[in-house]
């Protein structure tokens, strides 16, 4: 940790607008000078913290190996001398989460030199910018110019390093899409997004070469809405296309595939799985209601029918795959019969995990605009909680079962970075958490036997 740094000027970045400048006055050019002497004896360092979604995380690690490339040191806790948190605004529980970061790091390290970035600062940049220690708050745009913004520019003598530079990391994320052209109702993501775009079909299979090459088992390949790649493209390309050309054009030896909605699995998708055991046995398909009238009211563009159908079809093909699905409660307006509902299918649908949200209003979305409506009136906090204490509670046992039917079958793993004391964290293909008993480096792709299923971690053996 560095000595205190004297106050610097506010500057910010405001989304889509072109990187800050520098506000120039003695106090501030003196603290500059003082920084950059520090930096050029090698020792400034820098903590990120990601909030929220798979993509920002892909987005983090760009913005961390800029910060490495620009020579910051990584620190593991928040007493570095620069601070970028990179938000989510998905919930308002996950903007609280991003508000408190930034108390904590005023209590204990008041010196630090703040930058807010990710979808709250593009959301709400004035509100950010009006809590004690932030000194940037930086849209999506300018993501790509955070080392610019934090460092003297004679400082950034070496240009940044491509995003796949690992820094000892296990299952990186491939960004390939950003933006969604859907309206979900309680969805803040298309305006703090935009539309749907596709990286081009050349670039993601550059960066999944280079990270197969940098020794990386496993690649999760990531995006707002994943399913949409390709349709923006000229001429227009389709997701599996996307899948196959990684297959037959990289080296990579696992390939997982995160959130893809209901509708985007095509046959052609869910053939390329059950037919290529490099990509993870593995499927995320939102459901947020299991309620007809709840999903029309939430714009969403499926039936429960529809999506029971593409659950069971993908539970046929892929007898061993992890089934999960995004659950929502307290939708404005959901009656208990429009929950029992949701719960009632859930219960019955093959799958093996769940994500349970809790409803909160995000100002300018449709749900927020219709809050007057006596038909979306708010469900009361405690009814909600309740809601989702039902849902962690079948989550928990679909769970266990599942691990417990997947035990003594072979299963496809991945390494992960924590060997210890003779056990080594891996991550099946069909995405259980497991402790091999084996001391084995990172990246390592093994197969294992779980042996005890009922353990938490699962423990595992190698076979
Ligand atoms: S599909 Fe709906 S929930 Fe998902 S990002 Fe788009 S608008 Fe939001």
């Amino acid at each position: 940790m560095l000595a205190p740094l004297a106050a610097a000027p506010l500057t910010v970045a405001l989304p889509n607008a072109p990187p800050a400048r520098r506000v120039s006055h003695p106090a501030a050019a003196a603290a500059g000078l003082a920084r950059r002497e520090r930096y050029n004896r090698g020792v400034a360092s820098y903590y990120l913290r990601n909030f929220g979604c798979r993509t920002n995380q892909a987005e983090g690690a760009e913005i961390e190996a800029q910060l490495r490339a620009a020579g910051l040191l990584r620190a593991d806790a928040p007493t570095a001398d620069f601070i970028v948190l990179n938000t989510c605004t998905v919930t308002a529980e996950a903007d609280a989460d991003a508000r408190a970061a930034l108390r904590r790091i005023q209590r204990e390290n008041p010196a630090a030199r703040v930058l807010v970035t990710g979808c709250y600062a593009q959301r709400a940049p004035a509100e950010l910018r009006a809590l004690p220690g932030v000194e940037w708050v930086v849209g999506h745009a300018e993501k790509p110019a955070i080392a610019q913004l934090l460092l003297p520019a004679e400082a950034l003598g070496a240009p940044p390093l491509a995003h796949t530079e690992l820094g000892g990391r296990t299952r990186p994320n491939v960004k390939v899409q950003d933006g969604c052209n859907n309206r979900c109702a309680f969805c803040v993501i298309p305006s703090v997004r935009g539309a749907s775009r596709s990286l081009p079909l050349p670039d993601v299979l550059a960066a999944i070469e280079r990270h197969a090459q940098a020794g990386v088992a496993e690649v999760v390949l990531t995006g707002i809405n994943l399913g949409q790649w390709g349709r923006d493209l000229v001429p227009r390309q389709r997701f599996a296309d996307l899948v196959r050309a990684i297959l037959d054009r990289t080296a990579l030896p696992r390939l997982r595939l995160s959130s893809i909605e209901p509708m985007d699995w095509s046959d052609e998708l869910l053939e390329l799985l059950a037919s290529a055991p490099r990509i993870a046995p593995h499927a995320h398909v939102p459901l947020q209601s299991g309620s007809d009238a709840v999903l029309r009211r939430m714009h969403r563009r499926y039936r429960p029918w529809h999506y029971a159908e593409k659950v069971w079809r993908i539970r046929e093909r892929l007898p061993q795959a992890a089934i999960g699905a995004d659950v929502m409660v307290g939708f404005p307006g959901e009656t208990a019969a429009e929950f029992a509902e949701t719960e009632r299918s859930l219960a019955a649908l093959p799958l093996t995990y769940l994500h349970v949200f809790t409803y909160s209003s995000r100002p300018g979305t449709e749900a927020a605009r219709r809050a007057a409506d006596p038909r979306w009136q708010p469900v009361a906090a405690s009814v909600a909680a309740e809601r989702s204490r039902r849902l962690h509670a079948l989550a928990a046992s679909k769970r266990a079962a599942f691990a417990r039917a997947c035990a003594g079958q072979p299963l496809a793993a991945v390494t992960l970075g924590d060997a210890h004391a003779g056990w080594t964290r891996a991550l099946t293909g069909n995405y259980l958490d497991v402790l091999v008993a084996a001391e084995l480096p990172p990246n390592r792709c093994i197969q294992v036997q779980i042996a005890a299923a009922d353990a938490e971690p699962l423990r595992a053996r190698l076979i």
